[in-house]
């Protein structure tokens, strides 16, 4: 194996695949290489935290422009002689992945959710049949590409110092971008929370959720809710949906409130280290995969826990 290049435009998400990447590193004994387009600051931070930075500073790639990016990247790869590509696999990094991986016609693997090297092979985990299950995946060309899930590694920070080196690329921009506009979100970024206050259905209404925000402030968390919540009923925005369609969080602890279990929910939170489930059906499935369960209304528990809370 050649070297690992990782790439993510989010320094947070770069700083976690640099961590999977040490480990990866570790059991092989080869090279790191974190690429940064057009970011100066980020170079520098991640060469704090003893990156050995390629830095690609060039005016005809915009950040909105997948093939200038994964042109950039083929040709990082292939003057550095790279063989892994860790690219983060949120909705950026899932189609840079595609769009890469043809263009080095290697193999592809996206919303990796873990990744093992034993005597030199790789072996990715990915959640299948709708997350009830975790299939172990090999990619068999020499080349290989795979976009990890946020927080499938913990951003470690090293002490010593990297290096910021410039690398120069050739591309022919695609795409002229005329306006950005920011994207209508609240600014909650649950996948990044260490706390979760998630509803469900259960929950009586739109009018109820100040009581959950209070319960999320007094606890230091975030509020996020089910699928539904979000989609057919409109009470939140659909960035806080945790889930296959949602995002995968890894929160140190996740409170879900009238929220049934269903797999397709289930995925994006199992990883979190501790679960309290309440619910007022004591078969729901939420019990099977929470650490403590309070069968009851989720109202009285948010009333309830606060109060203990201020005690
Ligand atoms: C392809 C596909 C992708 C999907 N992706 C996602 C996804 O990413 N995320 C996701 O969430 N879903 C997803 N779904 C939908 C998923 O299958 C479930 O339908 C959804 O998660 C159910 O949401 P819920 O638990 O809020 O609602 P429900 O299943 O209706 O559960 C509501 C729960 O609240 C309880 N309850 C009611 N009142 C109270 C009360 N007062 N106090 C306490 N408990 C109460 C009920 O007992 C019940 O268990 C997907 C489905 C498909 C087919």
């Amino acid at each position: 194996m050649a070297g690992i290049l990782i790439y993510s435009d989010k320094e947070q998400y770069a700083r976690e695949l640099l961590s999977g990447a040490r480990l990866l590193a570790a059991a092989a004994e080869i090279p790191i290489t974190c690429v940064v387009i057009n970011n100066a600051g980020m170079a520098e931070s991640l060469s704090q935290s003893g990156a050995e930075v390629q830095h690609i500073e060039n005016g005809q790639i915009v950040a909105a422009d997948t093939a200038a990016i994964a042109s950039a990247l083929k040709q990082a790869v292939q003057k550095l002689e790279q063989s892994i590509i860790l690219l983060s696999s949120d909705r950026r990094g899932k189609e840079l992945a595609g769009r890469l991986a043809q263009a080095l016609d290697a193999g592809c693997l996206t919303d990796v959710t873990g990744i093992t090297c034993t005597n030199g092979a790789m072996q990715c985990s990915r959640n299948s049949l709708g997350g009830a299950a975790i299939a172990a995946q090999i990619i068999t060309t020499p080349v290989k590409v795979i976009a990890v899930a946020p927080r499938t590694f913990e951003a470690v920070l090293e002490k010593e110092q990297g290096r910021v080196n410039k690398l120069e690329v050739d591309i022919k921009a695609t795409l002229k971008v005329i306006e950005t506009k920011p994207k209508a979100e609240d600014g909650i970024d649950i996948e990044a929370a260490d706390v979760i206050v998630a509803v469900g259905q259960g929950l009586s209404g739109p009018e109820a959720l100040p009581e959950i925000e209070a319960l999320a402030d007094a606890v230091g968390g975030v509020v996020a809710c089910s699928k539904p919540v979000a989609t057919d009923r409109k009470w939140l925005s659909e960035d806080r949906v945790i889930g296959l369609s949602g995002k995968k969080c890894k929160p140190s602890l996740a409170i879900l409130l009238g929220i049934s279990g269903q797999v397709q929910f289930t995925v994006g939170i199992r990883d979190a280290r501790t679960i309290i489930a309440v619910n007022q059906d004591e078969n729901a499935y939420a019990f099977h995969m929470c650490d403590y369960g309070w069968v009851g209304d989720l109202h009285e528990f948010a009333r309830e826990f606060q109060a203990l809370l201020k005690e």
